[in-house]
């Protein structure tokens, strides 16, 4: 099929390499072009604020395939290589070296990358971020050494990594403009389930805290909020979300929002080029609106989908978004989407951190989480795409099987 054509995909990760094999596995005979900055071969980075960052898991184990895996599909795998431009007309790509590759279809899976703080003494020495593999092998060695970390922000990178750090011995303080930690995601009550899970493994919680500044004599020796107090530490963890990198795509004059604008075939603006992953804003029929998901499911199906969709299979991507999180001894998986909810029901102990929690609107489950509970991912997603309106007492009620509730 397709023999002549080149596919390129730029971003080397873990939606990109799976498109590639997809590309394969589907019977596409033509030139696979992968090509991705990092040095590394494609990997998971879940691992890189858990058991890796921790020195429980080796790199070997991070990959996403084997060492051999794309030479022997034929998958030209072009590391440490950026690409500086797209030209849509020429249909081609500019490598940093200033060869220009020729394609036939193009994947943009470019991920996103930390946003940066912007304040006084934001650059010191000991000021840290968290995307790659190199950034975790540095921060293990820094929280090390570390007399106490403070981790600025409290979403999933700042709240996981805040645990592995105790995890290793390290005293630390988490500084968050929010009242509970993954306020935003969960809310007040179930935010407060982590509050509490930090507060019992001895974080130091700074809730309800803008930080004004690093401070520090030549390194980071504190952050200071605006309140005026300075919160002591000599390692400060920044986890104030990411952005897209859509800054090739930009250039290029795509449609952009938040993130690579495309649609459920994870189409972008322009004729044959595509975007998956962190990056794409991608429409999802579910929720009737599109979503950019930030989240290892994602890029692992969106990167299967696009290939399909590369060779004219017309797939529509309509995967609930799912993410999962570890800290401590609460592992959580999440299915659905929630912005905007006006009701949360709980089944089972959150004192005992053994529970399902549901975010709803308008007495419809827009999503489901499982925490320290297992095998409940399917009925939850069920529940949420049969848009059913459900009685909340009998969702709350752990002798109703949820399938009875759809
Ligand atoms: C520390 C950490 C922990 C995480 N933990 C979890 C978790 O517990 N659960 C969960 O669900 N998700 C988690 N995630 C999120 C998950 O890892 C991401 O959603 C996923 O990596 C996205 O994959 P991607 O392929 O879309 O993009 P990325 O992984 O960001 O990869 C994009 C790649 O493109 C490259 N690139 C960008 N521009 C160019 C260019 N111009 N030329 C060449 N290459 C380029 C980048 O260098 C990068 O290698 C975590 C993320 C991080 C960083």
């Amino acid at each position: 099929m397709a023999t002549g054509q080149t596919f390129v995909i730029v971003g080397a990760s873990l939606a990109g390499a799976k498109a590639a094999e997809t590309l394969r596995t589907e019977g596409f005979n033509g030139r696979v072009v992968l090509i991705g900055e990092e040095t590394e071969r494609p990997y998971e980075r879940p691992p890189l604020t858990k058991e890796y960052l921790r020195g429980e898991k080796p790199a070997a184990k991070l990959y996403v395939h084997e060492e051999g895996f794309y030479a022997d599909h034929d998958i030209e795998l072009l590391s440490g290589t950026r690409v500086e431009s797209v030209d849509l007309g020429a249909r081609e790509v500019t490598l940093q070296d200033g060869s220009r590759m020729a394609y036939s279809r193009l994947l943009l899976s470019t991920g996103a990358t930390p946003r940066r703080l912007v304040l006084p003494g934001a650059d010191l020495p000991g000021v840290r971020y968290l995307r790659r593999m190199a950034d975790s092998d540095e921060l293990r060695a820094a929280i090390t050494a570390a007399s106490r970390v403070v981790v600025i922000g409290a979403g999933w990178i700042g709240s996981e990594v805040a645990a592995s750090a105790r995890q290793l011995g390290a005293e630390v303080a988490i500084v968050a403009p929010n009242a509970v930690p993954l306020e935003r995601v969960l809310g007040l009550q179930i935010g407060g389930v982590y509050r509490d899970l930090h507060a019992e493994h001895g974080v130091d919680l700074h809730l309800s805290t803008q930080v004004e500044a690093i401070v520090g004599n030549g390194a980071a020796q504190g952050v200071r909020t605006t309140e005026g107090s300075v919160i002591e530490g000599d390692l400060v963890v920044v986890g104030t979300g990411v952005s897209p990198r859509d800054e090739l795509a930009r250039a290029a004059g795509l449609a952009l929002e938040n993130g690579i604008v495309v649609d459920e075939f994870l189409r972008t603006s322009a004729p044959d080029v595509f975007a998956a992953g962190d990056v794409a804003d991608a429409w999802n029929p579910a929720y009737k609106k599109r979503i950019r998901v930030e989240h290892w499911a994602n890029a692992l199906n969106q990167g299967q989908t696009a290939a399909r969709n590369m060779l004219g299979q017309d797939a529509a991507y309509t995967k609930l978004p799912y993410f999962f999180s570890d800290q401590y001894d609460l592992g959580m998986e999440y299915n659905g989407y929630a912005a905007d909810w006006d009701r949360v029901v709980i089944r089972g102990d959150t004192s005992r951190r053994a529970f399902l929690a549901f975010w709803l609107r308008n007495g419809r489950v827009l999503a489901g989480m499982n925490a320290n509970i297992w095998d409940q991912g399917d009925a939850i997603k069920a529940l949420i795409l049969s848009g059913a309106t459900v009685d909340a007492g009998r969702l709350a009620d752990p002798s109703v099987p949820l399938a009875d509730l759809t």
